[in-house]
This record gives C-alpha cells, sequence and structure tokens, in this order.
C-alpha cells in the first residue's frame, strides 16, 4: 500500500492492531521514501534500517499473538539530541564525531517499550542552539513547504524532526524544546508539537543544552497523535532528579472537545507594535472560533513579557557554557593533535563548535564571570521569576492562554540577518512560557497569503497538559486545517 505514510499515527496504530498491514511494511514505506527523498531534503543525520525493520518484525509478532501495546510497531524518527545505545548521536556537531552512547536516552527507552520503531536520526540545530535548522554541521534541512518555487527552513531547532513530519516520511519525530524548538519549527511546517511541563519527561539522556528549560516532546501531524506520544514519553524517572513525581493520566482521553466554559487568556503583550497583520488575523480567528465553541475570552496581561527574550538569552548561554564545557576531546568524540593537553583542548574545542556554539559559550561564560554575574546571570533569574510570576496570575484567572507561535512564516535560504539578535527575535512568543516551565503546544493556524502555514500556540497550567491539547483539539476541529506540503 502505497498511501500508508498518509495515515495519521492513531491511524497506523488502529490498523496495525486491526491487522490491515503490518508493520514491517509500514516501516519500509517510509524507509523508501526517506531514502528517496534525503539528498532533497536532508532531515536524517542517520538511517537506521536495519534496527527500524528488526523493531518492525518483533512488533508484527506481537500484534499476531494480540500482544500489540502502546504505539506497537508505529515508527518514529528521534532528534538526534537523544543519546541512542550504540547508535551515533551527534547533536549536530562536529565534535562528537563518531559518538556511540553505551545507554538509551529515558525517553527513547520508553518509547521502545511501547512498541515503537526507530526509522532514524533527525538532523538540528547544533546542540539546539538556533531557529533555522541553519547551524547543523551536517548541512541545512529543507522543509518540504516552497515559496515559488524556492526552499525554506523548517525552522529550528528540531527542524529535521518537523521537515520529517510535514513531508511524511514519519508520522512522529521526538523533538526537544528549550525555548521554543518543537513549537517554532512545528509552525513553519504546519504541524503540530507539544513541549510539556518541565518536570513532565526525563531529560536523562539527553544531550544538555540549557538544563532548567531543556523538555522532550513530540511533533505530528494532528493533536490526537501528540497526544498518544505524549502518554509513552512523560513518567517519573529516578534517573533525573528534575522529572516530576506524578501519574501520567490518559492524555488521549482529556480530547472530549468539549471547551464550553473553558476561560481562554489573551495576553495584549503579545500584540507587539509593527506585529504581522497576517498573524493578527490568524489570532483573531482563533479567539473568535474558540469563543464560538463555547468558551469564554479574557484579556490578560503579563507585564514582565517584554524582558523574555532577553532573559532567555542570558539564562540559556550561561547553562550552555557550563554543560558544554565536557567537551574537550578526551574520552569521546573529535580530538584535534596537539603537543599538550591544553593546546588539545583549543584545538579541538575550536574545530569541533560551530560559530553559534561558540558565541552562547563566550556569553554565557561572561555572564557567569565573577565581576558581571550579579549585574547578569543574578538579574535574569530574578526577572525569570517575574515572568513565571506573570503566568501565576494569570492562570488564576484563565485555564489556558492563546498566542501566535511566532512572529513570522518560514523564511528562504537567502535570509541573512544583520545580527544575531535578528534571529533570536524568532523566540519571542516561545521563550516566556519556557523561562516558567509551562507547557506549550502548536498548532497550524492557517497559510499566509504566500500559502505558508502559520501557528497558533497554547500555553497552560504546570502539568495541565490535558486542557492544553483539548483545547489544541477543539480549535483543530474547528479550523478544519488542510494545507500540506506533501
Ligand atoms: N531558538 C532558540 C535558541 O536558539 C530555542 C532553541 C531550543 O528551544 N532548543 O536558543
Amino acid at each position: 500500500m502505497s498511501d500508508l505514510r498518509q495515515l495519521s499515527l492513531s491511524d497506523m496504530r488502529d490498523g496495525l492492531r486491526a491487522k490491515r498491514f503490518s508493520a514491517v511494511e509500514l516501516a519500509e514505506a517510509h524507509l523508501d521514501e526517506i531514502e528517496k527523498t534525503h539528498a532533497h531534503i536532508n532531515a536524517f543525520i542517520t538511517v537506521t534500517r536495519d534496527i527500524a525493520l528488526a523493531q518492525a518484525k518483533a512488533s508484527d509478532a506481537k500484534l499476531a499473538k494480540g500482544e500489540g501495546r502502546g504505539i506497537e510497531g508505529v515508527p518514529v524518527g528521534v532528534k538526534d539530541l537523544f543519546c541512542t545505545k550504540d547508535v551515533l548521536t551527534t547533536a549536530a556537531s562536529h565534535i562528537l564525531d563518531g559518538f556511540k552512547p553505551q545507554y538509551e536516552s529515558t525517553v527513547t527507552q520508553n518509547i521502545w517499550n511501547a512498541g515503537g520503531v526507530m526509522l532514524g536520526k533527525l538532523n538540528l540545530d547544533e546542540f539546539a542552539m538556533g531557529s533555522s535548522n541553519m547551524t547543523s554541521y551536517y548541512g541545512p534541512v529543507k522543509s518540504p513547504w516552497t515559496k515559488d518555487g524556492q526552499p525554506l527552513v523548517p525552522g529550528g531547532s528540531s527542524g529535521g524532526s518537523a521537515a520529517a513530519v510535514a513531508a511524511h516520511l514519519a508520522p512522529v519525530a521526538l523533538g526537544t524544546d528549550t525555548g521554543g524548538s518543537i513549537r517554532q519549527p512545528a509552525s513553519f511546517c504546519g504541524i503540530v508539537g507539544i513541549k510539556p511541563t518541565y518536570g513532565r519527561c526525563s531529560r536523562w539522556g539527553i544531550v544538555a543544552f540549557a538544563s532548567s528549560l531543556d523538555q522532550a516532546g513530540p511533533l505530528t501531524r494532528n493533536v490526537r497523535d501528540a497526544a498518544i506520544m505524549l502518554n509513552v514519553m512523560c513518567g517519573h524517572d529516578v534517573k533525573d532528579s528534575t522529572s516530576a513525581k506524578l501519574a501520567v493520566p490518559d492524555f488521549e482521553k482529556a480530547l472530549t472537545g468539549n471547551v464550553k466554559g473553558k476561560k481562554i487568556g489573551i495576553p495584549k503583550e503579545y500584540r507587539p507594535d509593527g506585529m504581522n497583520p497576517e498573524i493578527l488575523a490568524m489570532w483573531d480567528k482563533g479567539v473568535k472560533l474558540l469563543k464560538e465553541a463555547g468558551a469564554e475570552i479574557v484579556d490578560i496581561s503579563l507585564p514582565h513579557t517584554k524582558y523574555a527574550l532577553a532573559t532567555y538569552y542570558i539564562v540559556a548561554p550561561a547553562e550552555c557554557s557550563s554543560n558544554l564545557a565536557r567537551y574537550d576531546g578526551v574520552r569521546f568524540g573529535l580530538r584535534a593533535p596537539a603537543d599538550s593537553l591544553t593546546e588539545m583542548y583549543e584545538k579541538t574545542r575550536a574545530a569541533g563548535f560551530g560559530h553559534e556554539v561558540k558565541r552562547r559559550i563566550m556569553i554565557g561564560a561572561y555572564v557567569l564571570s565573577a565581576g558581571y554575574y550579579d549585574a547578569y546571570y543574578k538579574k535574569a533569574q530574578q526577572v525569570r521569576w517575574l515572568i513565571a510570576n506573570d503566568f501565576n496570575e494569570a492562570f488564576g484567572k484563565v485555564d489556558a492562554i492563546l498566542t501566535p507561535t511566532a512572529p513570522s512564516a518560514a523564511f528562504g535560504f537567502d535570509y541573512k540577518p544583520s545580527d544575531p539578535v535578528e534571529m533570536y527575535l524568532n523566540d519571542v512568543f516561545t521563550v516566556p512560557a519556557s523561562l516558567a516551565g509551562l507547557p506549550g503546544i502548536s498548532i497550524p493556524g492557517g497559510l499566509n497569503k504566500e500559502g505558508l502555514p502559520l501557528g497558533l500556540q497554547l500555553i497552560g497550567k504546570a502539568f495541565d497538559e490535558e486542557t492544553v491539547l483539548n483545547v489544541a483539539h477543539a480549535l483543530e476541529n474547528a479550523l478544519q486545517f488542510k494545507g500540506r506540503a506533501a
């Protein structure tokens, strides 16, 4: 069946259980398409055909006995930031050359335990730092969406994940989100991406960027598929002290589609002067549809929003400079030849890291240095608390908050920001929820006049992914987004 790849994840799961097709057939359909499109899209850094077929065979054996559980037999792409045992893990960086972890990340292990089939490791911005997937050592990823025949970026940092799902190379891909890296690429590629609450998923075995912000989450083609994936990804893990000791609800059951009486906050600070009118119009449409579905719209204020981007770009580089200090060429990855240990460190790190990663390490080391710690890092931590407190107050009045996901649609490869801050502006609507550790989802909100997708973001209370998913599901039903790239 050539159209197997067009099915949603939930239809794949149900079709496998009903034995309408096999897990091997499903894996092969995806693997063949990945091979065919690889030279063009560049979504995968490593394709794990042998592992996929072996896992699919095992799934078929279980399904034949009626033992299929969770997502038994469903193909999954994995952002190459998750450590996968004995499988090359690069973080899209030269410095991790040849690194094959001796252990499996908790989230990926959860997925294999639930019957997922690994297609391979997906391209990303180097160490998940970026908004365009242009900082990867393995080259940029092309979105399956184009503008006037010209290629576009898929967003970042989970750009390979978003492009793979939009191009039907996988029904789901794992991403990570530190400041927007699941939600912004989902928005650029016309798909769904959810960052759960900080602590919902274990970070164990995920290459660390900024540990107080990093979270795993799925990118899928609809909200139900995201809920199904969260069911298998989330949960407490003794190996991650920041993972929450909370039971994981059945997120799929939360999708009632009923939002009557739900209070949806609209923050005035997300409407800056000069905002793209098409994004505003899409946002207004989302408001109108939720109102028609019976939700109550409440104007709210998150007064410290204007400091979020600056705060994020102090906290995230600070943590990155500390986390990336481990890459020294000694035990794994790249090692540059040198005559002394110090020279080896210097040469390895000079050759191994790209420009953006070096910039962040330098900013981070600076804001943590003795003379500047109080002025920058400590101040940023204080402001972070104020930003989180804005949300706490707002959530005394509302159940979820609706905003756009990104300030623009996807851009082309000719886009050359005059300075790095211009690229950082992509994250303006996503970083506040990250700093507050809150769950956020991006769903396709519509197409702009050039036919490119724009995303709507819903932010929820801590550990209330159920409301976020349910409101997103209701909005998805009302919007009937039909745009697709492939
Ligand atoms: N674009 C943001 C950054 O470059 C977010 C990255 C992320 O969420 N991993 O830091």
